[in-house]
């Protein structure tokens, strides 16, 4: 049995960055999907989630508090950063960067996982 997802506690990444990305994978373009209407306008080619381009950050659609139970509200039309920014790396190793902002709330670091299981 592998390890419960370890971001259904944590959700750091969702009130750490600026999460912008290009304006087209909005659903007000042809084949997009984020939800336009949780996004910003930030100039001619990109928008960004609500809430992530100022401090303090927290994306609008973030469920639940860092740290305690949380859940993207947007998880399968989430926008190409939250895509690529794994917990793991394809050789199972922990984000560093994941690291960092776990223990800033007290939560432990990411173990390792086998090579291939990466989220
Ligand atoms: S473990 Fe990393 S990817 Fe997962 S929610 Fe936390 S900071 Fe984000
Ligand atoms: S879209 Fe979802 S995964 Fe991406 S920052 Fe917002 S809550 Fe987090």
């Amino acid at each position: 049995m592998s390890d419960p997802n370890p971001c259904l506690d944590c959700g750091m990444c969702c009130v750490h960055f600026r999460v912008s990305f290009y304006w087209g994978e909005a659903d007000d373009a042809p084949g997009g999907c984020v939800p336009a209407g949780l996004t910003e306008k930030l100039n001619l080619h990109l928008r960004c989630m609500q809430g992530t381009n100022a401090e303090p950050r927290r994306c609008v659609a973030l469920e639940g508090q860092p740290g305690g139970r949380v859940f993207c509200t947007i998880y399968d039309r989430r926008p190409t950063p939250c895509r690529e920014f794994p917990s793991h790396e394809a050789d199972g190793s922990p984000n560093g960067k994941c690291n960092e902002l776990r223990a800033q709330i007290g939560l432990p670091p990411l173990r390792p996982i086998a090579a291939g299981q990466a989220a």
